[in-house]
Formats: C-alpha cells, structure tokens, sequence
C-alpha cells in the first residue's frame, strides 16, 4: 500500500450517518475505518457479555454499511497505541479520527496514552463531538443553548464512497467467549445495529410515544412506551442529533392539531426532548469530573457507609432476594432485560443506599454491568444522585411498597418476574409477609424493616448535611455542576408546564 491513511476509530458511534470524522476524513483521500476491540476494556468491573453482545451486533451492522460505501470495517484486537503503532510502522498514518468520547476511567486513560504517543509521531488527533458535551467546559452558563445549536447543526451526510484498501485486514467480531467474558444471559436484550435504532425511533415517534409522559413511570407500560432509544445512543447506532432532529420534526408537524391526541403527542415529545438534554447534562458532569466514577462528589460524604458492602445484602438485592416484592421484581426484570425505566432505576439505587446502607460503587458497578445502555456520565452521576452524595439533590427515599401499589398497583409485574409470589392474594401481593400464609412461600422475608432503615439513613445524611462547611462546597458543586434553570432548553421551550411540575424535575433531575 502507498501512501499514508487517514485512520477513523470508531469507538461508541457504531454508524456511518452523522458522522463527522467519517465525513470529514474521506475527503482527504483513503481511510481506514477501525474498530478496536480492547480485552482490557472489556475486563473492566463495568464491562458485561450483555454489553458487547449489543455491540457485536452494531458491529456487524456498520460492516455492512461501509462495505456498501466499498470499503469495509476493519476490527483488529488489542491495546489502542500497539495497534496504532502497527499501522504506523507498515503503512504510515497521516491522521487519527474519532469522534470526543466521555467515558470511564479506562477510556480516559488510554485516550490521554494515544493522545501522547500521536503527538509523539507528530500524528494529528481530530475528534469533533457527537454528543452536546463540551470538552474543557469553564462555565455551565449558556450551556443550554449550546446544546439546541448543536443538535439544529445539519446531520452530516455519510460519504458516497470510499476507496477499496489494498492488502489483507482482519474483520472478524470476536464472540462473548473469544473476549473471556462472564456468561450473562439476557433473554429479552433489545439487539444492536442501525435497522433496529432506526426501527426504535420510527415506533417511538410514530405510535409508541404518545402517551409517553404518563406511562414512563410504571414498568408495566414503560417497556413500551419509553423511547428505548439508550443503548442506541449508547452505542452510537443513532446520533443524538438525529434523534433531536427527528422529534423537532414530530413535533412540527402536529403543532396546528387542537385534537386531543396531538396535545397529548405534544406534551409526550417536548418531555422527551428534555431528557435528550438531560442525557447530555449528565455526561457533562463527568467529563468536567471524572473522579465522579470513583469518588463522592461531595467529600464530606466519605466515609458515611462502610468501604466495603456487606456481601450477603449485597447478592440478595443483585439477584432480587430482598425479601420486598417490588424491589425484587424490578431487578429481575432488569436482569432479564438488560434495560428498565427510570423510576425503577431510581428505586433500586435507593433502595441499595438507603434501605441496605451499601456503598454506591458496588451496587453501581452492578447496575452497569445489566444496562445495554450503560453511558457512564449518566450513570455514574445518577448512581451518586440516588444515594445522597452529591450534596446538592433533594434526598429521594423511596418506599418500596408504597411504589409497588402505584406502579403496580395489581401486581401483575410482580407475578411475573417473582412467581413464587403467585399463590399471594391481591392485597398482600406487595407485603407478603403481612398474608397469614406466609410461611408457607419459597421467597425469603424483608431484609430489612424499610422504615427504620429508611429513618437511620436519613438521620445519619441530614446529620452531615448541617455539618460545618457542607454547605460551601456544595454552593462551588451547584457553581460548576447545576443546570441554568432560566436557560434550560428543556424548560425554556415549555413556558405552559405547570410550575409545580418543573420544579418537581428541576429538583429530582435536573441538577
Ligand atoms: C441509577 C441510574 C442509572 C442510570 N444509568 C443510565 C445509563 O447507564 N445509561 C443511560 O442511558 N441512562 C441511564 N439512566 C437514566 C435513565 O434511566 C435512562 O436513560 C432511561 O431509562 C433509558 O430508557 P429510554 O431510552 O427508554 O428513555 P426515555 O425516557 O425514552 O428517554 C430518552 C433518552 O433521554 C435520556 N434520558 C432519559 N432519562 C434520563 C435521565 N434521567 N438522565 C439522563 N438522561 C436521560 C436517555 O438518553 C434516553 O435514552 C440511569 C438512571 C438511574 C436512576
């Protein structure tokens, strides 16, 4: 081969619309379209089979497109510099494309090693963003904004064609057992690759979302009608901006209609394009902090749980053992899932932090591990959120049986993800152990009396909370963390929301 290449890494943008580096990297002559498969990624606690299952099959998928455009992807396996040392030294590397990524730790290292070793080389490193997170961000002020700009940006059009490489390239996606990784069967995993972002948005935006706004909630009706974009958004299949755009255009299209499903279309989509904002929101917390993986946000939470979780609570709450039906169900459905609302999420975090008093790490490295759409900005963030450790969120206790009667109020999600319950009546169906026939069930009692536990979390945070100087470092997190409530594009666009509502998410989200 003659000629040095203009290499395009993909990372978690498994797709070749609105892609920039692809776009802006074949004007320029060949390029090399790259996927690396990282085993040390992938032995990460965070990393699961479930996770790389999702991207197997983006990656299959993307293969198809650019050998569509004549040139396929290339998957080589290995460390990032040696790879790119490889190519290097047998073929010359004119330039390094990628879009910005905010990863975990592991990335964020072995980006600033790739960084070094291309600046070495006196290889160019262009990485234009794909998400509105803003890389070496001052101030959040305006932020906001920003963020409408760049998704109205035009999405970028995938090149017509690109040059054949000559010469031999590995192209195979090594399986779940070529990587080493733990089996983790997931039934009912959604499945990776562009057709299936594609088909996901079209439902969503076309039938599924109309009632979004009162059925995200309830994992009864949250399965379908929640976007289930995220593990798209994760994986790249689809760009945030075109999912931006897509709705903007929805909603365009019915702002005229005065009948009651296109109000109700209405106020489903401009709820769902604020959690595209959010989306962004959180991913910027951890790219302006990445201790916020590891670390408490606020430091004057250190030491208020013990380091290390108590293994027996720990395994019952991962296996949806808790003795709380609800709890358990959620969980299980997650397990089987790999995807569950927001709500539950929220519940199931709570639940660990407060009710069982483990540490966040734990329990979130869990959590991440089941999530096909684990983002850890978002995740990490939400994980310190739901435990209290920002110091600057309402603490949200949630009582698992008072969620279980409103989102399942006749237990049906119960009964079917914790069948040992099957025998219960009606009444008791979120309290078992209150039924007279409970000693005769195969499913364990409550591992804790959530209200005492509940009462004893709460007194031991509210009692650091008043703690001197608790209130100045969480002033300086707010400074550098906080949305701009007045510019929030989530809440600017919606001067109708009733002002109980938006408080209500500015205070449980937003921040
Ligand atoms: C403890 C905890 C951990 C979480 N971890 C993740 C994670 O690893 N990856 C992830 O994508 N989301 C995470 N979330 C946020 C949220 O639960 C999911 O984004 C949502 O459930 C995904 O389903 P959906 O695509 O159908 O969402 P929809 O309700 O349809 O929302 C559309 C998109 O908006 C974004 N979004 C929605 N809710 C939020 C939110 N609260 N915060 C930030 N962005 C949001 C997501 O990109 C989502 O795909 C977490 C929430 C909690 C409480």
């Amino acid at each position: 081969m003659s000629g040095a290449l203009n290499i395009v890494w993909f990372k978690r943008d498994l797709r070749v619309a609105d892609h920039r580096p692809l776009a802006m990297a074949s004007r320029l002559g060949p390029v090399l379209p790259l996927y690396i498969v990282e085993p040390e990624l992938w032995a990460q606690a965070d990393a699961s089979a479930r996770q790389w299952a999702f991207a197997a099959e983006s990656l299959e998928a993307l293969r198809t497109d650019l050998a569509a455009l004549g040139q396929p992807l290339i998957v080589m396996t290995g460390d990032a510099v040696s790879i790119f040392r490889e190519i290097h030294q047998r073929h010359g590397i004119a330039g390094l494309w990628s879009h910005e990524e905010t990863g975990n730790g592991w990335t964020y290292a072995r980006d600033l090693a790739v960084s070094a070793w291309a600046r070495e080389h006196g290889i160019q490193w262009h990485e234009p963003r794909q998400f509105g997170v803003i890389r070496r961000l001052t101030s959040r002020n305006g932020w906001a904004n920003a963020w409408d700009s760049d998704m109205a940006e035009p999405v970028t059009m995938p090149p017509k064609a690109l040059t054949p490489l000559e010469g031999h390239w590995p192209h195979a996606i090594p399986t779940v057992a070529d990587l080493g990784l733990q089996p983790d069967p997931c039934p009912y995993r959604q499945h990776g690759g562009r057709a299936a972002a594609l088909a996901t948005l079209e439902s969503f935006l076309g039938e599924r979302g109309r009632d979004y706004r009162f059925r995200m909630s309830s994992p009864v009706t949250a399965f379908e009608a929640c976007s289930r974009l995220s593990p798209h958004l994760t994986w790249g299949t689809l760009s945030m901006r075109e999912v931006a755009q897509a709705t903007a255009s929805r909603l365009r299209a019915i702002k005229h209609a005065s009948d009651p499903a296109a109000k109700n279309w209405r106020a489903s989509l401009i709820s769902f394009m604020g959690r595209l904002h959010w989306h962004c929101h959180f991913m910027q917390k951890l790219e302006d902090e990445p201790r916020l993986e590891f670390e408490n946000l606020h430091r004057g939470y250190d030491n208020v749980r013990p380091a290390m979780a108590d293994q027996t609570r720990l395994d019952a709450w991962c296996t949806g053992q808790t003795g709380f039906p609800f709890v358990d169900a959620c969980m299980r459905a997650l397990n089987r899932h790999g995807w569950i609302n927001f709500r539950m999420r929220a519940m199931l975090m709570s639940f660990a932090s407060y009710d069982l008093w483990l540490p966040w790490r734990a329990t979130g490295l869990h959590l991440a591990r089941q999530f096909v759409d684990y983002e850890p900005g978002i995740h990490w963030s939400q994980v310190q959120m739901q435990s209290g450790t920002t110091g600057i969120n309402t603490m949200r206790v949630y009582n698992p049986v008072k969620q279980g009667l409103d989102q399942d109020p006749t237990g049906a999600f119960v009964r079917r993800f914790v069948p040992e319950l099957e025998s219960v009546p009606d009444a008791f169906i979120h309290e078992p152990w209150k039924w007279t026939g409970a000693s005769s069930l195969r499913y364990p009692p409550p591992i804790v009396d959530h209200a005492t536990a509940a009462k004893a979390a709460k007194d031991a945070l509210y009692a650091l909370r008043k703690g001197a100087g608790h209130k100045e470092v969480a002033r300086q997190i707010v400074t550098k963390h906080g949305s701009r409530k007045a510019g929030t594009g989530a809440t600017a666009r919606k001067p109708k929301r009733k002002a109980k509502e938006v408080a209500a998410a500015q205070l449980s989200l937003d921040i």
